[in-house]
C-alpha cells in the first residue's frame, strides 16, 4: 500500500503532487508552492510528531526559521501522532526531493522502510529529540540529556519531600507515571527517575501502594492525558482508601495535567487534602500557568530553540561536506549503530524560577501566563 502510494507520488507532477498534499491534510508552510531547489541549499523537510502539544508547534517554528535564516526553504508536516501519516509525509518529502530530512519520530521503529528510501535517495536524517531505532539510516541525533530530565524530576520530589536532606523521614506514598512506550526517550527519562528515587523505594521511604513499578506497568500511550488521567483514577479508586498520595512522579506536561484533574475529582487540593508534588516536562504554557498557582509542582524546561539550532546546523553541516559538531558518541545506540549526538542541558523549573528561566530568557513573554 505503502509502495504503491510512493509510485504514484513519484509519478505526480509538481503541480499536481501539491494539490496532492492539501488533500492530505498536510502543512507546507514555508515551502514556496513549488520549490524549484533556488534556495542557497535547496529544501529541507521537517517532519514533527504531533501539534497537539506546544512544544512541537515551538520546534517546528523554531527549526524553520533557523533554516530559514541560513538560505534554505522548509517544509514542515506534523503527523498527528499516527505513525503511518508519519511515513507517508516523509515519503511524499523524499519524492519532492527534499535536500536532508529531520524527523522527530511518532513510533521510533516504523520508519526503517521509509528511511531506506531517503538512503537510496542521498537524503541525510538527523533524528530530532527522539532517537529513531533499527535503522543505520540516522545519520545524527540532536537532543537533550535524557536520563537527566528523569533525575531532575526524581530529585526534586526527594527534596519537597524532604527526604535528600533527611530533615523528613517518610515513608511516603508515590505513584509512577511513565510517557510513551513507542518513544525511545521514555526508558531513559524512567531510568533517570529510577537512579534517585529506587534507593529510597528500596528502603521503604517512599511505597508506591499500586505497586505497578516497572517501565511496563506505568507508560502511557502517546503521551495522552486522558490515559494518564484514568489510570490515576483507578489507582486511587484501588490503592488509596485513607491513605494520601504525596507524590507522583509524571514524565511530562500534558500527563500531569491529566494526573491533576483526577486528583481534584478526588478532593486533593481542598483544605485537607494537600495535593502531591507533581512533576512534569516542556514547561507548557498551561502547566506553567499551574505551577504559578500551586497545583502542578514542577517541570523540566528544554529550550527548543536551541534544539532548533543544533538540528539546523547538523544539516548545514551534512550538506556543505562538513562533520557537524557533537559532544556525545557512546550512549545512543540505536540497536544499528551508535547515532552520533549533540546533547542539551534540560533545566529544571518550579514557582522558585520560572520567572528567571522562562521569561527573563524571553522563551515566554510575561503576557503568555497570565
Ligand atoms: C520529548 C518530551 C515530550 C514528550 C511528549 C518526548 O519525546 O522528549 O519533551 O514531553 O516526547 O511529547
Amino acid at each position: 500500500m505503502r509502495n504503491r502510494r510512493a509510485a504514484l507520488a513519484a509519478m505526480a507532477t509538481a503541480a499536481s503532487l501539491a494539490l496532492t498534499l492539501t488533500a492530505c491534510g498536510q502543512d507546507s508552510e514555508g515551502g514556496s508552492k513549488e520549490d524549484k531547489g533556488d534556495a542557497k541549499g535547496g529544501t529541507i523537510g521537517i517532519a514533527m510528531p504531533t501539534k497537539s502539544s506546544e512544544r512541537w508547534i515551538a520546534d517546528g517554528k523554531n527549526v524553520k526559521k533557523n533554516l530559514e535564516s541560513k538560505g534554505y526553504k522548509t517544509r514542515l508536516v506534523y503527523g498527528e501522532d499516527d505513525p503511518d501519516q508519519q511515513v507517508s509525509q516523509i515519503e511524499n518529502l523524499i519524492t519532492q526531493g527534499v535536500k536532508a530530512l529531520i524527523v522527530a519520530a511518532i513510533d521510533n521503529k516504523s520508519l526503517n522502510n521509509v528511511l531506506q528510501q531517503a538512503k537510496d535517495a542521498d537524503i541525510p536524517v538527523i533524528s530530532y529529540d527522539r532517537l529513531i531505532l533499527g535503522t543505520k539510516n540516522v545519520d545524527y541525533y540532536a537532543s537533550f540529556d535524557n536520563e537527566k530530565v528523569g533525575e531532575l524530576q526524581g530529585t526534586y520530589i526527594l527534596d519537597k519531600l524532604g527526604l535528600k536532606d533527611g530533615s523528613k523521614k517518610g515513608p511516603f506514598n508515590i505513584e509512577l507515571f511513565a510517557g510513551s512506550n513507542d518513544d525511545n526517550n521514555t526508558k531513559y527519562f524512567f531510568q533517570g527517575a529510577m537512579n534517585v528515587l529506587k534507593p529510597y523505594m528500596d528502603k521503604g521511604d517512599l511505597v508506591v501502594r499500586s505497586r505497578q513499578t516497572s517501565l511496563n506497568q506505568v507508560t502511557t500511550l502517546r503521551w495522552d492525558g486522558g490515559t494518564a488521567q484514568k489510570r490515576m483514577d483507578d489507582i486511587l479508586t484501588s490503592a488509596y482508601k485513607r491513605e494520601r498520595v504525596d507524590a507522583v512522579l509524571s514524565p511530562y506536561d500534558g500527563i500531569s495535567i491529566g494526573i491533576l484533574s483526577a486528583l481534584k475529582s478526588d478532593d486533593y487540593g481542598s483544605k485537607n487534602k494537600p495535593l502531591p508534588v507533581l512533576t512534569g516536562q516542556d514547561a507548557e504554557i498551561a502547566s506553567v500557568k499551574s505551577i504559578a498557582a500551586d497545583q502542578q509542582t514542577q517541570t523540566v524546561y528544554k529550550d527548543t530553540r536551541k534544539l532548533a539550532e543544533v538540528a539546523s546546523k547538523m544539516v548545514d553541516a551534512v550538506l556543505n561536506g562538513k562533520k557537524p559538531e557533537v559532544n556525545d558518541t557512546k550512549t545512543y545506540d540505536n540497536g544499528a549503530k551508535v547515532v552520533p549526538s549533540y546533547l542539551l542541558d534540560p533545566v529544571s523549573v518550579d514557582k522558585s524560577n520560572y520567572r528567571e528561566i522562562l521569561v527573563d530568557s524571553g522563551y515566554y513573554a510575561e503576557g503568555d501566563l497570565k
